[in-house]
């Protein structure tokens, strides 16, 4: 018999980690971080302490309590089994801190899989000193559609479209029929098609585990597509006559690229913080330039000419350079991420300080609300699970179909249905 319990996502969005098991093998979908500036007890500047960084997680929930799974040295004698018991894979959807950014404390023995991109955008982030915690987790890719056989599961990885390369999809065949995981999906980006192939290849489903991230966003915001946003950075840079700043998430590989293109057609180059850079030059990204303080007088020579990337640490840089209101700062979803990180008051207060006016550009890795329920819908599940949302309960599935709210931790709901 397979059951499925939920470690992370629940009430939450992010940190997501779902174990599907039977007869004592385990596939763990996705192993996060708990994301949520602000909240919490490791919170401001209060962190994890050094070299206790794992035990301090496990005991405080922020790790999951499971067995065969960490490396014995970081667990520092807590009871709990570390090492691999050789009957635990892991599958990670994508390459965001809250879905793999515990793999660091996994044991080397235990594989690791994800998608080809998704090993290449941790490489990179490696490689420029923004790794996770830890350690270097070795990941191993399937390709597109790829089937694994792991004990008594299969495992197929299907791309889908989320505001990051290398987004996946998994099927997890069991004894007692398919558990699907969307990963985080939506229908708005560059990639529709991907995610609706996703939906319909597990159509019937035994059961599907759909996140629900704009469940807790109030129904309110229309959805705007990535090809708007490309629209709306270039018409900022066109009617900016200063210096242009602004926070994308470095990782949304393609929208880089896109906003790369837009400038240069603009005549505006793009200087990025030095790690920044880094990462995307390593993910092979050309015209990629380094911001720096040689740079700062023709900057103010020509500030039409430029687009700068601005890293909150950076801030008061802006004292330096040549901001007010005939310069813009595009926020298109890079850090702060959104209104409920701490960072975002004070980016309004120097932009205040300073005159300059502040413009969202950007829109989300989420399908919308209508877009989650047209999801449900083409898989057509027995049993649904909303996930990684602070309001799961939003998600209301076709008559017929068993919803469960998951519980945090050892609750283990059987994919039989004997409840
Ligand atoms: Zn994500």
């Amino acid at each position: 018999m397979a059951t499925v319990s939920f470690w992370g996502g629940v009430g939450v969005i992010g940190s997501s980690k779902i174990l599907v098991e039977q007869e004592g093998w385990r596939v763990l979908l996705d192993f996060g971080l708990d994301f949520s500036p602000g909240r919490g007890l490791f919170r401001g500047p209060v962190a994890p302490r050094p070299g206790h960084v794992l035990r301090d997680r496990l005991r405080t929930g922020g790790a999951p309590w499971l067995p065969h799974l960490y490396r014995p040295d970081a667990l520092e004698g807590l009871d709990l089994a570390g090492g691999s018991d050789g009957r635990t894979a892991l599958f990670i959807t994508h390459a965001h801190i809250d879905h793999i950014g515990l793999t660091g404390w996994v044991d080397p023995r235990i594989p690791i899989y994800c998608s080809p991109d998704t090993q290449r955008i941790m490489d990179a982030l490696e490689q420029s000193g923004q790794g996770v915690e830890g350690g270097t987790p070795r990941f191993h890719t399937l390709a597109d559609g790829e089937t694994l056989t792991f004990g008594p599961f299969q495992i197929t990885r299907y791309p889908v479209d989320h505001d990051v390369i290398g987004a996946s999809g998994y099927a997890v065949q069991t004894d007692d029929g398919i558990l699907a995981f969307t990963g985080d999906i939506r229908l708005h980006g560059r990639h529709p098609d991907l995610s609706l192939a996703f939906a319909r290849a597990v159509h019937g489903a035994r059961a599907l585990v759909i996140e629900g991230t704009t469940l807790s966003q109030g129904f309110q915001q229309p959805t705007v597509t990535e090809v708007e946003v490309d629209r709306r950075f270039q018409s900022a840079l066109a009617a900016t006559p200063g210096l242009v700043l602004m926070s994308v998430y470095p990782r949304n590989i393609e929208r880089v690229q896109s906003f790369i293109a837009i400038a240069h057609a603009q005549g505006r180059r793009i200087l990025w913080p030095a790690p920044i850079g880094q990462f995307l030059r390593l993910m092979g990204l050309e015209r990629i330039e380094l911001f720096s303080e040689d740079l700062l007088g023709d900057i103010h020579a020509r500030p039409r000419e430029y687009v700068l990337q601005l890293a909150l640490t950076d801030l008061p840089l802006l004292l330096d350079l040549p901001v007010g209101p005939g310069a813009v700062f595009l926020h298109a979803n890079g850090e702060p991420l959104g209104s409920f990180d701490p960072a975002w008051e004070i980016l309004q207060d120097w932009l205040r300080w300073t005159h300059t006016p502040f413009w969202p550009i950007g829109t989300g890795g989420h399908a919308s609300p209508d877009d989650l329920n047209r999801l449900v819908e083409l898989v057509a599940p027995e049993i649904l699970f909303p996930l990684h949302s602070l309001e799961p309960d939003r998600l209301i599935p076709p008559p017929g179909t068993l919803r469960w709210l998951p519980e945090r931790g050892g609750r283990r709901y059987p994919l039989s249905g004997r409840h």
